[in-house]
């Protein structure tokens, strides 16, 4: 059986959903919790991170259920909606791991639009 690594409780997105630390939230619901990005890359560039306890991408869809998976990607949705970046678009991205780019081991899904986007993978 693969292996996922342990979840550490002391994440910075873990002390953000406790209320630790402060963020600039735009959508809450049972599901998840979303805020600005610290360092925006974009107009708009929005953090969703569900409220389980999930290290990345890979953790999340081996071990959340059908109803959180549901949860998370309804709120991706109506956050983008909310933020009046479904038109003209916007781009999600998970980065998963070490060769993913990823820092936080909390899931999470950014949400970028506010301009035309470049192309993926520029390295
Ligand atoms: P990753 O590279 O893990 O996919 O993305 C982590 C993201 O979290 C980065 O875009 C980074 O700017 C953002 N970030 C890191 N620390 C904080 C924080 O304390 N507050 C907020 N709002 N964003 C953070």
């Amino acid at each position: 059986m693969r292996s996922v690594m342990a979840y550490d409780p002391q994440n910075i997105f873990a002390k953000i959903l406790r209320g630790e630390i402060p963020c600039t939230k735009v959508f809450e619901n049972e599901w998840v919790l979303a805020f600005h990005d610290i360092a925006p890359q974009a107009p708009v560039h929005v953090l969703v991170i569900p409220k389980g306890a999930y290290v990345s991408q890979d953790d999340f869809t081996a071990k959340a259920t059908d109803a959180e998976i549901a949860g998370l990607w309804r709120a991706v949705g109506q956050i983008a909606r909310d933020l009046e970046v479904a038109e003209p678009g916007y781009r999600t991205v998970q980065n998963t791991g070490t060769n993913g780019g990823q820092e936080v081991p909390h899931f999470h899904v950014h949400i970028c639009g506010g301009r035309r986007l470049g192309r993926m993978i520029p390295e």
